[in-house]
């Protein structure tokens, strides 16, 4: 018996990196999981399968984020596959790291369209299937909260405005029980960073020197915070903002 047994997650963009780490996470503790996706359902096919080979039982949803109507068709999709939900992850997002002097009007709105509205967009519509007592957790970012990299302001602006997000939800859902958070995580291996922690020379060594842990962080390590919220130690918890970045705001 898991601490999430009988319990139902939906991950979204747990097709890869931080999403996957979350859902197998949940799925060990017990969490029948809903593995979202937006093009990669080769890639969710394989995070269902390991969370099934360890035992736990998911399915695979697959609807692209940011554009009309999707928070309508994730749920469409979800309720062919289960009746209610006890868990919401927040996770798909992307990246942005062209600076003001550069960035075009369709690039702000792409990142604005799949890290704020969509997630909105979620929770409004999906309000009616969480049940009472669930959680929502909004993966955040470290760079919400610093300035070390400038040039993603457009991506760190559309954390922050999640992590108003969770803050004001927290108190709208507070009375049925459901808690909301942000976790925040810094630098994690996933295809994302890949460029910065991969394509330079010195990209992986910076990246452990903004670490107060000296290591760049991994998504289990990310997966393990949302576990803890997700789980009823975290009952207590609400409306916060959880750093995960490894000690990388110090
Ligand atoms: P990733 O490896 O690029 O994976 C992104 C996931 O989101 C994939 O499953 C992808 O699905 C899904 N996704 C992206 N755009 C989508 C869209 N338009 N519609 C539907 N699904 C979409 O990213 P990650 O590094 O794991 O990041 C996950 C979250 O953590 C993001 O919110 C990111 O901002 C945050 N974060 C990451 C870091 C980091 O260092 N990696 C640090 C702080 C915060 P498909 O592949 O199926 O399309």
């Amino acid at each position: 018996m898991g601490v999430l047994t009988g319990r139902t997650a939906l991950v979204t963009g747990a097709s890869r990196g931080i999403g996957r780490g979350i859902a197998e996470r949940l799925g060990r503790d017990g969490a029948r999981v809903a593995v979202h996706y937006g093009r990669n359902e080769a890639a969710a096919k394989e995070t269902v399968a390991a969370i099934e080979a360890a035992g736990g039982s998911a399915f695979a949803i697959g609807v692209e984020l940011g554009t009309p109507g999707d928070a309508e068709a994730l749920w469409e999709e979800f309720d062919r596959h289960a009746d209610g939900l006890d868990v919401l992850v927040n996770n798909a997002g992307i990246g942005s790291s062209r600076p003001i002097e550069e960035i075009r009007e369709e690039e702000y709105d792409a990142v604005f369209a799949v890290n704020v509205k969509a997630p909105f967009f979620i929770v409004k519509h999906g309000m009616t299937r969480l049940r009472d007592g669930g959680r929502i957790i909004n993966i955040s970012s470290g760079l919400a909260r610093t300035a070390v990299m400038p040039g993603n302001m457009a991506y760190a602006m559309t954390k922050g405005a999640l992590d108003v997000f969770s803050r004001d939800l927290s108190k709208i859902l507070g009375r049925r029980g459901i808690r909301v958070n942000s976790v925040a995580p810094g630098l994690i291996d996933t295809d994302n960073t890949a460029a910065l922690l991969h394509g330079t020379e010195d990209g992986w060594a910076q990246a452990e020197a903004i670490s107060a842990l000296g290591k760049v962080g991994t998504p289990a390590e990310v997966a393990d915070v949302v576990a803890f919220l997700a789980s009823d130690a975290g009952r207590w918890v609400t409306g916060s903002w959880v750093d995960a970045t490894g000690g990388s705001l110090t």
